[in-house]
């Protein structure tokens, strides 16, 4: 078999896509930007796409399941936790602790699935510090204050104190926007989850993760141009 005839059976579209190792899906933004909502979309329509399940000792809402939306701790298993060296990053944010559990996005990676993280902008950084070439971090902003405010008062759960705080948070928060690798304005609801969207299947095709392809292209471009020139 000649190089040019093996070149009919170059690489599969489906090899390019999966044969490669996952991606650290960031999303940021401060509470009020719909951020949740983006997330939910993605997981539902995206396939190849986990949840990162963080590790809270914050109180459960009504209307979260632990091990769901979070695995919900006491401050002593989460200090332990940190000690076993179980925890990738962690923070506290408005006076409780969160963190990434390190085994599930290692495993999940390093099979060629991609993660999705919904954390703040410490931990960002942190995971940046450790594991920058495999983050893609995108920054939602909403489209503006009075409206941040609308949707934290939307969610009804919160008394206003909480509210407050939560808003000089987001403010302070919002000065990092440059360091992220994409900003999405949530103004309009599709148009944001499909800007996010877009940014997960270029990074997904990039070249650096491409396991197959490279394997391929390594060797294979120069045997063909030999063939074809023979
Ligand atoms: P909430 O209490 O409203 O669910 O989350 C509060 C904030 O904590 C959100 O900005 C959320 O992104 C952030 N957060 C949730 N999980 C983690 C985590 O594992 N690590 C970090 N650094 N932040 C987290």
């Amino acid at each position: 078999e000649t190089p040019a005839e093996k070149a009919s059976t170059m690489v599969s579209a489906d090899q390019a896509e999966r044969e490669r190792r996952g991606l650290m899906l960031v999303l940021s933004s401060p509470s009020g930007a719909g951020k949740s909502t983006i997330a939910r979309m993605l997981l539902e329509r995206e396939d190849n796409l986990d949840l990162s399940i963080s590790v809270t000792t914050r109180p459960r809402r009504s209307n979260e399941l632990d091990g769901v939306h979070y695995h919900f701790r006491t401050p002593e298993a989460f200090e332990e936790m940190k000690e076993r060296g179980e925890l990738l990053e962690w923070a506290e944010v408005h006076g409780n602790f969160y963190a990434t559990p390190r085994g599930p996005v290692e495993k999940t990676i390093e099979t060629g699935k991609d993660i999705l993280f919904d954390i703040d902008i410490q931990g960002t950084f942190q995971l940046y510090e450790k594991m920058r070439e495999d983050v893609v971090s995108v920054f939602i902003l909403p489209p503006s204050i009075d409206e941040m405010k609308a949707r934290l008062r939307g969610r009804g759960e919160d008394p206003e104190e909480v509210i407050m705080r939560r808003l000089e948070t987001a403010v302070g928060e919002m000065r990092h926007w440059s360091k992220y690798d994409y900003v999405v304005v949530n103004e309009d609801l599709e148009r944001a989850y499909e800007n996010v969207r877009s940014i997960l299947r270029a990074e997904r095709l990039k070249q650096k993760r491409s396991g197959a392809v490279a394997k391929l292209m390594n060797g294979m471009v120069d045997d063909l141009q030999d063939a074809l020139t023979r």
